[in-house]
């Protein structure tokens, strides 16, 4: 059994320039991991199937996982005669905008590149993953990175200041297609991405904190108004920034002072079920 850690990501910005003749948005977003992981399991199997088990309730364990997709694409593009069972033990939020499935697909990806000894580059794997979804490649590499296109073409970036994120999920699932669908053009404050790279660049703490912005958040905001209570929450309880990460409806917070980690989490706690605290990872993942 090979196991295979999914990171999620949060977004510290997230631009939508324009809308493609394709119908996708053209965006800009810087992405970096968390840790906050899903475990992925994989095990060689001799009769050539692809088997998928979940320790969650929720996510689908046929043709429609992620992950499942990930195993599929790369049998059939490298011909492989073995199968495998893939084992997701799900940590990340479901619809949540932290990513999670696409991890699981990127993850997927990496392992079965050992499992299988196909020696495939990351390079290479991205340009598989991408078929997946637009996340996918920014998860196969991990760690911080520039993406744009409609989200598959990634610039590595260095790992954020060390800090804490806290994350806390109101229990309500997003549709990022429906979030995207209400976002107006016309009338959007863009993020200044160039000065969220100079904080990366420079590791400054306070200018990462100044530079956090994503253009879909007053969208999920109207929408699902407890969006905003919780990132008000977050602010009042005590966090440097918060912001909502993706489609949402996650709201992520940061800290650089450990000691007030405990009053966020423990206040958040009172009314939100789901809040973590983790570090960010920031470093670029190592198993190709
Ligand atoms: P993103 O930030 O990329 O928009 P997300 O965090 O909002 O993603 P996911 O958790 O990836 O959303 O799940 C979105 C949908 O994808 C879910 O409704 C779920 O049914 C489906 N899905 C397919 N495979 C997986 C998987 N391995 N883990 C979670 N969800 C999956």
């Amino acid at each position: 059994m090979l196991y295979v850690k999914a990171p999620a990501k949060i977004n510290l910005t997230l631009d939508v320039l324009y809308k493609r003749p394709d119908n996708y948005h053209e965006v800009e977003m810087i992405m970096t991991t968390i840790d906050l992981a899903d475990r992925i399991g994989l095990q060689q199997r001799m009769d050539g199937k692809i088997v998928l088990q979940s320790s969650s309730g929720i996510v689908p364990e046929d043709e429609r996982n992620l992950a499942y997709q990930a195993a599929k694409l790369l049998k059939n593009t490298y011909n492989i005669q073995e199968g495998v069972t893939v084992t997701i033990d799900k940590e990340i939020p479901v619809a949540a905008g932290l990513a999670g499935g696409s991890s699981d697909a990127a993850a997927t990806l990496r392992g079965l590149n050992k499992l299988w000894n196909l020696n495939l580059s990351i390079d290479t794997l991205a340009e598989l993953g991408a078929k997946i979804g637009s996340d996918v490649p920014f998860c196969v590499y991990g760690g911080t990175a520039l993406a744009t296109g409609r989200g598959e073409k990634i610039k590595p970036l260095p790992a954020p200041p060390n800090c804490w994120v806290i994350l806390a999920k109101p229990k309500i699932g997003v549709s990022t297609a429906h979030v995207y669908g209400g976002l107006n053009l016309e009338n959007i404050v863009h993020p200044n991405t160039e000065q969220m790279i100079r904080s990366l660049k420079e590791n400054d703490y306070n200018l990462m904190c100044k530079s956090l912005g994503n253009v879909l958040e007053s969208v999920t905001c109207n929408l699902y108004p407890e969006v905003a209570i919780i990132k008000e929450q977050m602010i009042r309880f005590g966090v440097d920034a918060a912001l909502m990460s993706g489609s949402g409806p996650t709201v992520f917070g940061l800290l650089n002072s450990e000691s007030r980690v405990n009053r966020v989490y423990n206040g958040l706690k009172g009314f939100c079920e789901e809040v973590y605290a983790v570090r960010m990872l920031g470093g670029r993942n190592t198993l190709a």
